[in-house]
């Protein structure tokens, strides 16, 4: 309905301004798909706006299962671009189910690079000639149903079994602060690399529970799912809420240099500072960089506690929102 009469405003408005209707003005003027007004961005709506983005793009983008939750929610990934470019970028977000903000971001820049396929980069070359030799796959919502309990509680796990499980883990009375998955691990504790190295908690819980062994949860294995596909030049990860590039983990050699040359392109697009040096954990990144040997960097967005307040939105789109595009162009021809 608020897509509907956003339209009907969009068509009085062109009336009451222009007074004349102009060429451009007598095409349909297109609707925005992603809602980023102040709302709670859900996996449904999200799930509908995939739809409806695949639906208007056709061909310029491609939407993936890649995995499925625990309470049967899909993993998506959205491929933009030609799926044999011969560079790719990963990207992905809400490993952790209260940093949804982040789903949101890149599912409003999913929709912002389709509508500006035809801009001219340089002389000759539109953005959608990027993509045709760099390909860019995102899967805004790793973590759907840790992202169902933190944005509606844990009634709306569907699942009987998973739902009385959870009302009995630490961090059950908080559910808006919810980390993990409906089985109350920590996605971001799960992945091969550096996994176990700091037990902090021993049993399922909304935040820090590492699994009873890596990539023991679907949505782990979703991730290797798409790493399994292809390569990737470099990945990124995006977390909340320190305001920050975290890129260093003691790695050495090539990926070393490379992923310094990524963090200062991040940094250039984003502004955010660079974090310290971090141990390896378990961690997505850890995994990706290690386990993967791609370049990865991860960026903490936002600068208080989580889940973000809709008055951190316009930050976190300002600092974001051209960074696939100049990935994309500096990847396209490196
Ligand atoms: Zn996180």
């Amino acid at each position: 309905m608020k897509k509907v009469k956003a339209f009907l405003g969009l068509c009085m408005l062109s009336i009451i301004i222009g007074g004349r209707v102009q060429a451009k003005e007598l095409n349909l003027p297109e609707t925005e798909i992603v809602d980023v007004t102040n709302h709670v961005y859900t996996y449904m709506e999200m799930e509908c706006d995939l739809v409806q983005l695949k639906e208007q793009y056709k061909d310029k983008m491609a939407c993936i299962p890649i995995g499925a939750s625990l309470d049967s929610r899909t993993v998506w990934e959205v491929v933009i671009g030609n799926p044999q470019a011969p560079k790719a970028i990963f990207i992905e977000a809400a490993v952790h189910g209260r940093e949804w903000m982040n789903s949101w971001m890149l599912m409003k820049q999913i929709e912002e690079l389709m509508k500006n396929w035809e801009t001219p980069i340089v002389e000759g070359v539109e953005l959608g000639d990027i993509f045709e030799q760099c390909a860019v796959y995102i899967v805004p919502m790793v973590n759907p149903d840790g992202v169902t309990i933190s944005q509606c509680g844990i009634d709306a796990i569907q699942n009987e079994l998973l739902r009385a499980n959870l009302y009995q883990m630490k961090g059950a009375s908080k559910p808006a602060r919810w980390k993990a998955n409906a089985a109350g691990v920590d996605i971001n504790r799960n992945f091969m690399t550096g996994w176990g190295n700091k037990r902090c908690v021993k049993a399922p819980a909304s935040e820090f529970y590492e699994g009873i062994f890596s990539f023991s949860e679907p949505e782990t294995m979703a991730i290797a799912n798409a790493f399994a596909q292809r390569k990737f030049d470099i990945a990124i990860s995006y977390h909340s809420m320190e305001g920050a590039i975290y890129w260093n983990i003691g790695q050495s050699g090539e990926l070393l240099d490379k992923t310094a040359a990524l963090a200062v392109e991040v940094k250039q697009v984003t502004g955010y500072s660079y974090g310290e040096q971090s141990p390896l954990n378990g961690l997505d990144y850890n995994w990706m960089m290690i386990g993967q040997n791609t370049p990865t960097v991860l960026i903490e967005t936002g600068t208080v506690a989580c889940p973000l307040p809709y008055s951190q939105w316009q930050e976190i789109w300002i600092r974001n929102k051209d960074l696939i595009k100049q990935l994309a162009i500096i990847y396209a021809t490196k």
